[in-house]
C-alpha cells in the first residue's frame, strides 16, 4: 500500500509524485516509528519549492512487540470494516483515533508503559485542578511524557495544545497515576463492551469515567450517612 500518487503542490502548482502510507508495521520496520514521531511520515515535501504539508490519511498502525494496534480515521469518520487478525483481540490494545497527533500520543503513552484510559481520566482531573485555580485549560491536553519536576519527582506531564496562546505544561505526580489505575479498574470494566473492538479513548472517555466515579462516591456517601447517625445514638 505504498503506491505513489500524483498531487499538485499547493505553492508552486507542479504535479509531484507522493507516496502515501496507509499501513505501518513498526515491528518489521522500526524506522517507520521514528519517521512518524519526527513528523516525516505522510509528509509531502515538494522537490521543487520545498513546500511542506503533513497529510492525515486513514492509517493502520501496528506494533506487535508492544501489543498495540491503532486505526487512524481522520474526520469525516467513515465506517471502516477493518477487523484485527484473529487471536489478537484479547492480547492487543485496539484503539481508534482521528489524527496523527492522537496516534503519536497513544504511542508515547504505551512507550511510557501507562494505560491511556487512566491517562484520559487524569486529564479530566488536571482540567478540574486548573479550573479551581482560575486558569482553565482552553485547548486539547496531550500527554507529553513522564518527566522529573523541579523537586526531582516523577510527574505525568500534559501539554495544553492551543492555537491561540503559548503551549503550557501541566502535570500530576506519577504516584497519582498508580492510585487512579488501581481505583479505576472496576469502572474501566463497566465502559468496555465486548462489541467495542476499536475503542476510542479520548476526552469523552475520560469524562465518562469521571461521571462513573462521581456516582460511586455519591452512593458511598448515602450509605455512610445513616451509619454515622446510628453511631451517635
Ligand atoms: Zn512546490
Amino acid at each position: 500500500m505504498t503506491r505513489p500518487t500524483p498531487i499538485d503542490c499547493e505553492q508552486c502548482h507542479t504535479e509531484q509524485m507522493f507516496v502515501m502510507r496507509m499501513k505501518v508495521n513498526v515491528t518489521s520496520q522500526p524506522q517507520d516509528k521514528e519517521d512518524l514521531l519526527a513528523g516525516k511520515l505522510n509528509t509531502f515535501v515538494c522537490p521543487k519549492c520545498r513546500f511542506t504539508k503533513m497529510y492525515d490519511f486513514p492509517l493502520f498502525y501496528e506494533d506487535r512487540k508492544r501489543r498495540l494496534m491503532i486505526l487512524v480515521v481522520p474526520p469525516p469518520t467513515e465506517v471502516i470494516h477493518k477487523y484485527p487478525p484473529p487471536g489478537v483481540v484479547k492480547t492487543t490494545q485496539l484503539r481508534m483515533v482521528s489524527s496523527r497527533n492522537e496516534l503519536i500520543e497513544k504511542i508515547l503513552i504505551r512507550d511510557a508503559k501507562l494505560d491511556d484510559r487512566v491517562v484520559e481520566f487524569m486529564k479530566v482531573q488536571v482540567r478540574f485542578a486548573s479550573l479551581s485555580r482560575s486558569i482553565p485549560v482552553d485547548g486539547h491536553l496531550m500527554f507529553s511524557g513522564v518527566v522529573k519536576n523541579d523537586d526531582d519527582e516523577d510527574v505525568v506531564q500534559f501539554q495544553d495544545v492551543t492555537g491561540a496562546s503559548d503551549d503550557t505544561f501541566l502535570s500530576l505526580p506519577l504516584p497519582y497515576y498508580r492510585k487512579f489505575a488501581k481505583a479505576l479498574k472496576p469502572f474501566i470494566a463497566q465502559i468496555l463492551t465486548p462489541d467495542t473492538l476499536w475503542l476510542r479513548v479520548d476526552h469523552d472517555y475520560g469524562q465518562q469515567l469521571d461521571r462513573l466515579v462521581d456516582k460511586a462516591i455519591e452512593k458511598e456517601e448515602e450509605v455512610e450517612k445513616p451509619r454515622r447517625k446510628k453511631r451517635r445514638r
